[in-house]
């Protein structure tokens, strides 16, 4: 038995206003009702006007994922009737949406995929229903307009998953993707990127099962648990003889299950038509062209060129272009970009590493991100050139390092003069521990001698003791080769 899953995913496009009017798109923490006009709240006679700021989101999008952009696509309504959707439709696109056909690629289990887009269409969001104020249930329901109205895209993929790993991988690829082209923030807990799955079961190469929706998951985990949780119940069902309905379920976090909501409409039970108050969208080829010239590149081509041209490892070159927080590829570049010399990346593992170990693993204790930890691409290269020409034990350096964290004022030259430690190396000084380091490890000596380069670890480890971690660490392998080999 083979699952086949499906993903429908609306973002909320980062817009300074609504779709079709002036109304705030953001109305986070505002009182309910705020944030409304006539035009949002639908009021007979009114005449909504298309936001080119989303239209212009929507186009980026859709050429990131590699989609074809209609010169001409078209609005319409979509009926339905609900309280939350003052108008009693929806306006959105139809069989004419702005972009169609693309893919994205993403990795899964170590492997690349590609996962094809059907389509993605702006439409406006409904608003949102209380049926609760805090722990308090209401023996009615009030209405919050505010949300009405925001731009959204709605982005559909092929049927092209097969389990929930690949569906997770997808989606967190998907939102890396959006979140570092600046269409959407993609905050899960405001609602700003909602998944809804299509997943049905079927023998191994025969024609698909029924699909079963299930609507508005709002994290990974939900996306993950409730695609379990339906292949294993389809399966079941299956196994035992019992057909599947093509319906709608919910996931009820609570009982871990999904519970069936109602029977899945048909596009005909939402009465299509092309929205009589707006004309069809035009956009210019010199317009999407215009976009196209300012794409940044996508993570997955960021992995490939960590890897390719800067020599990281694949685990790393991923962990940075698709870390949820797109600042951290980026402070990666800049730092990279700043440690070259004559055009050369100088060490870009030392800046993954760095990025990886000690920033991210700070700033994932304290919940911040890269942008609110003072740690800048300058402030990283000085840090990391500082290391470098003084010849830094990995010890100070991750001293200087914290220091750094802690004061964002501090730059590493600074840093490094208010931690008090001179490095030891005058070689008059030196030479008097490294010959008492060689005289008391007479057997190291031997081994290093008779070709065992590693041994010379023991006698840097017994000098750096002597000297209690203040040797400057390159000088210090420079005299004591010269000891042992004279
Ligand atoms: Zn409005
Ligand atoms: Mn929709």
């Amino acid at each position: 038995m083979k699952p086949t899953i499906g993903l429908e995913i609306h973002v909320q496009l980062a817009t300074a206003s609504k779709l079709f009017c002036s109304c705030p798109a953001s109305s986070f923490g505002a009182p309910p009702n705020q944030n409304i006009c006539p035009i949002c709240a639908g009021d007979p006679g009114v005449l909504p006007v298309a936001n080119r700021q989303a239209v212009e989101r929507l186009i980026r999008m859709g050429l990131a994922l590699n989609c074809a952009i209609a010169e001409r696509s078209v609005f319409a309504r979509k009926s339905y009737f609900y309280p939350d959707l003052p108008k009693n439709y929806q306006i959105s696109q139809y069989d004419l949406p702005l972009a169609k056909g693309g893919r994205l690629q993403y990795f899964s289990g170590g492997e690349k995929r590609t996962a094809r887009i059907h389509r993605i269409h702006l439409e406006e969001d409904a608003g949102k229903l209380l049926h609760a104020i805090g722990a308090q249930e209401l023996a009615f329901s009030l209405v919050d307009f505010n949300r009405t109205g925001v731009a959204l895209a709605e982005t559909v993929t092929e049927p092209d998953f097969n389990n929930a790993q690949e569906a997770n991988d997808f989606l967190t690829t998907l939102r890396t993707t959006l979140r570092s082209l600046n269409v959407s923030n993609c905050d899960m807990e405001k609602g700003e990127f909602r998944v809804d799955v299509n997943v049905s079961v079927a023998p191994e190469g025969a024609a698909l099962g029924t699909r079963v929706e299930i609507k508005n998951l709002n994290s990974f985990k939900a996306v993950r648990d409730a695609l379990e949780y339906e292949i294993k119940r389809q399966k079941e069902a299956l196994a035992g003889g019992e057909k599947i309905r093509q319906e709608t379920r919910l996931w009820d976090v609570k009982n871990a299950a999904t519970e069936a909501l109602r029977s899945k409409e048909e596009a005909s039970d939402y009465r299509y038509f092309a929205e009589p108050d707006l004309k069809p969208l035009i956009v210019s080829r010199e317009w999407i062209e215009r976009v196209r010239g300012g794409l940044a590149p996508l993570p997955v081509s960021r992995a490939e060129s960590y890897e390719g041209r800067l020599g990281l490892g694949s685990k790393e070159a991923q962990t940075i272009a698709f870390h949820e927080d797109s600042g951290v590829a980026a402070l990666f570049e800049e730092t990279v970009g700043l440690c070259s010399v004559n055009g050369q990346a100088v060490e870009p593992k030392t800046a993954a590493n760095w990025i990886l170990n000690d920033l991210l693993g700070n700033l994932k204790d304290k919940n911040r991100s890269v942008a609110d930890s003072g740690m800048t691409a300058e402030r990283l290269a000085g840090f990391l050139k500082l290391v470098r020409a003084e010849g830094l034990s990995s010890r100070l350096a991750k001293d200087l390092f914290a220091k750094m964290l802690a004061d964002p004022a501090l730059e590493a030259g600074s840093a490094f003069k208010a931690s008090g430690v001179t490095l030891l190396s005058s070689e008059d000084a030196l030479l008097v521990f490294i010959r008492e380091a060689l005289q008391e490890n007479p057997r190291a000596v031997e081994e290093f001698k008779s070709g065992k380069e590693r041994a010379i670890q023991s006698l840097v480890g017994a000098v750096m003791k002597k000297t209690k971690g203040q040797a400057h660490p390159q000088k210090l392998q420079e005299l004591l080769r010269r000891e042992l080999t004279r």
